[in-house]
């Protein structure tokens, strides 16, 4: 049965919307009204023709007009800026056996084998995009699978849903591959897909044998020069999944910033996992986060995947959490946010594109709170700047209205229970919040 929450939103022209509450930190017009300790403000909203019309301390609008929200908070629609659509939900048909990394690529690069065909991959990518939408998420940055075999496939699957989904979900891709490629005939081939796709080149650091994250290889600044030659050549922003292990020779982060200063690189550079840096020296750290702040690289934290991953050994409890110096970066300037990265699959056996969850997740894991200070943007307004959608991310006035209205109406409220209630605005309307059903790929699996 569709569903569109606890409360109904008429279909209208101008809609009102009575005693809500938004975090400070997501609020993009200024509203003159004390925040609470929460950091939280009550406003009344008004949207006209799908837009933010106007947002005004709570009590402005008359009482007999538009929808009460008793207090219930109103957040911006979220931007995940790293995901893996293409090769998520495939769980029930190739789990990983002991939950390690390792046993991740195993399982993925063995799916890859048998399950090839361009339906399979389209099919699975859409039901990730029906999840991230009923849960409020207007905004994707993918991954896109691109080794030689299956990048014209998996990158021609994202054409098609960037075109289908335009308007509900926005898309952006990253290459996804080997570093070793770069140093193929392949390398350039991959940089002109990435071209042609509008996309962001990228790969993963480690080098041949050691795939998951370990001693930088000697061979590892020629291939990186060459991912940074072939984006300059063709104007191209650098997308990287880095240092993914908590192996304190696993240090790609430091070397990348370094690049981009040397070549005086002028596109972006978005730095995904960065696992490793909180295990390292203090003295490593620090010239690390001090090039990349110089570097101006932004980082995604990927919490739940990491969580799930990082300091896996059998029948051994995890001693650390597998995420990054979130906190030390916000203090050196460096734009942070966090991300899904993969559902269901071998990488993260759990996971519902749900990125009200991976915010809960980051606050708990990192403790992103007391206070939640500008905490709430990174699954917001930081991963909208670094996908440079303008019209995403925070509540302004003169923006579309992509809002999620919740019942809770404290920051605890909110994060303790699963907010299945919630009522989604896109551009002033609610859309159905019914999320797919499993058995809608059963026959995948
Ligand atoms: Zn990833």
């Amino acid at each position: 049965m569709a569903s569109k929450g606890f409360i109904t939103i008429p279909k209208t022209k101008v809609l009102r919307l009575r005693r809500g509450r938004v975090h400070t930190s997501l609020l993009g017009s200024p509203v003159h009204t004390p925040e609470n300790a929460d950091g939280l403000v009550g406003v009344d909203i008004e949207t006209v023709d799908g837009l933010v019309s106007a947002i005004a301390p709570a009590g402005t609008f008359p009482n007999n007009q538009g929808i009460d929200l008793n207090s219930g908070i109103v957040w911006p629609t979220f931007v995940d800026s790293h995901c893996h659509l293409d090769i998520s939900h495939t769980w029930e048909r190739s789990p990983n056996v002991d939950g390690t990394f390792k046993s991740a690529l195993a399982a993925t690069a063995a799916d890859h084998r048998i399950n090839s065909s361009y339906d399979d991959v389209r099919r699975r990518f859409e039901f990730g995009l029906q999840c991230a939408f009923a849960h409020g998420v207007a905004a994707i940055r993918t991954h896109v699978d691109s080794d030689e075999t299956e990048a014209e496939r998996h990158w021609t699957v994202f054409g098609e849903m960037r075109e289908k989904w335009a308007g509900r979900v926005e898309l952006q891709a990253t290459s996804l591959t080997a570093i070793d490629v770069f140093g193929t005939d392949f390398g350039p081939k991959l940089a002109d897909l990435v071209v042609k796709f509008g996309g962001n080149l990228g790969a993963v650091t480690p080098v041949g044998e050691d795939d998951d994250h370990g001693d930088i290889s000697p061979r590892f600044q020629a291939l990186l020069d060459r991912v940074f030659e072939l984006a300059e050549e063709r104007n191209l922003n650098l997308d990287f999944h880095v240092d993914e292990s908590g192996r304190q020779g696993a240090r790609a982060l430091g070397l990348i910033a370094r690049t981009a200063l040397r070549r005086r690189f002028r596109g972006d550079i978005l730095c995904g996992h960065c696992c490793s840096l909180s295990l390292q020296p203090e003295q490593m750290v620090q010239e690390t986060l001090i090039a990349c702040a110089e570097a101006e690289i932004s980082v995604v934290s990927l919490p739940m995947c990491n969580m799930y991953l990082q300091d896996r050994v059998k029948a051994r409890t995890p001693r650390w959490r597998g995420i990054t110096l979130l906190h030390e970066m916000a203090e050196y300037g460096i734009p942070v946010a966090v991300g899904q990265d993969d559902c269901r699959n071998a990488f993260h056996a759990y996971g519902d594109h749900n990125m009200l969850e991976v915010f809960a997740t980051a606050v708990r894991a990192a403790h992103l709170d007391r206070p939640f200070g500008r905490w709430p943007q990174i699954a917001t307004l930081t991963p909208a700047r670094f996908m440079k959608l303008k019209d995403y991310g925070s509540i302004t006035i003169g923006k579309p209205a992509n809002l999620i209205l919740y019942k809770a109406r404290t920051m605890s409220e909110l994060i303790s229970r699963p907010q299945t209630e919630r009522v989604v605005l896109r551009r002033g309307l609610a859309i159905d919040t019914t999320l797919p059903d499993y058995s809608n790929l059963d026959d995948l699996q």
